[in-house]
């Protein structure tokens, strides 16, 4: 009747600081995983500098071309330095995978 059972994973935007200064969390980057009618993320949680979105993510890491598997493994996101946040709430985010940065922020507290 209503077959709206779609597996579509929700998109990673990957945010870098947009100012000279950085802290280690937003010098590398880090993903952050929310809807495309989300507000873009403003401000580094960690030091507070501006952040500028770089990518929506695709798979370019990896090369391997497996169905949904179009983002990092939580494993390999943390081996390679990267943190992930996904969104739980309004303007709340929290760690999934990674050593920098915050367990959890709100976006109205940048
Ligand atoms: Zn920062």
């Amino acid at each position: 009747m209503s077959p709206q059972v779609q597996s579509t994973m929700p998109p990673v935007y990957c945010y870098q600081h947009a100012e000279k200064t950085a802290c280690d969390l937003c010098r590398k980057g880090f993903e952050v995983r929310q809807k495309l009618t989300d507000t873009p993320l403003q401000a580094c949680p960690e030091c507070g500098a501006k952040l500028k979105k770089i990518i929506t993510k695709v798979n370019v890491h990896t090369g391997l071309t497996s169905a949904g598997g179009h983002t990092l493994s939580e494993k390999n996101i943390t081996q390679q330095g990267f943190t992930q946040y996904r969104k739980v709430g309004p303007g709340q985010y929290e760690k999934t995978a990674g050593k920098q940065g915050p367990d959890q922020f709100n976006a109205k507290d940048l």
